[in-house]
């Protein structure tokens, strides 16, 4: 990751992006307070420093995208997150979602799939800052059995289905954010909460569009 500056301009331009989350009805201020401290533009090529605080999303390496703000503060409103919340990010990407979730008091646990991502981990600017992130290289779909249960499971690509490892991996009365796969490109958002029957109660909240989640790993060519 590249080393930059957080300037005037930078922190204004954060502030406005704040103020139009809370327009477009986020209220959770654990989120809005950690993406105005989160300097996104140390997250995107230096090609996109100016407009890394419009609410869009942008390509990244791999062929993949950083999640729009909107999206990141959606699913992480979500989530609910308290301090201490074990967390297991499936997609990694660009690392601002995994980021917010520290900012947030979480402890991470994150999955990427592409090689090229998951290299870019070694080089985290906030390594010194956010103690609590563990990077791992391996395929989502599998989670990690051997770090389980997690309090709040985060899926950040477009699920085919609820990966039934990823349930079992997830405490009861645990909480799940998942896009999964509508119609053709459309995802819904769902929140499971597992109850004490180990089945899931379901919420549905609105349509998003995430770059797939694909199965195994794809190794840096
Ligand atoms: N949270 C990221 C979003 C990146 S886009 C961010 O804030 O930037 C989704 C990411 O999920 C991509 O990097 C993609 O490679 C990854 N992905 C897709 N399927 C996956 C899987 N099965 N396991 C782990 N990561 C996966």
């Amino acid at each position: 990751m590249r080393k930059t500056e957080d300037t005037y301009l930078h922190k204004g331009l954060r502030k406005q992006l704040v103020a139009q989350l809370r327009e477009k009805g986020i209220t959770d201020e654990g989120v809005l307070n950690a993406i105005g401290m989160i300097p996104r533009h140390f997250f995107l090529d230096s090609a996109f420093d100016k407009i890394a605080y419009e609410d869009r999303a942008f390509p990244i390496a791999a062929n993949q995208t950083i999640s729009q703000p909107y999206t990141v503060a959606y699913q992480t409103q979500l989530l609910q997150v308290k301090k201490g919340d074990k967390v297991l990010e499936i997609g990694t990407g660009s690392m601002y979602q995994t980021t917010i979730l520290a900012a947030m008091g979480a402890k991470v646990f994150t999955i990427e799939r592409q090689e090229e991502l998951a290299a870019k981990t070694g080089q985290y600017l906030f390594k010194q800052q956010f103690t609590d992130i563990q990077f791992f290289f391996g395929d989502g779909f599998e989670g990690l059995p051997q770090l389980a249960p997690f309090d709040k499971i985060i899926i950040t690509a477009a699920a085919p289905n609820i990966p039934e490892k990823l349930w079992e991996q997830l405490k009861v009365r645990g909480v799940m954010v998942i896009p999964v796969d509508e119609s053709d490109g459309v995802q819904r958002m769902l929140r499971l909460t597992k109850k004490k029957d180990g089945l899931a109660k379901r919420e549905s909240f609105e349509e998003f569009s995430f770059v797939p989640m694909l199965e195994g790993k794809e190794v840096k060519k």
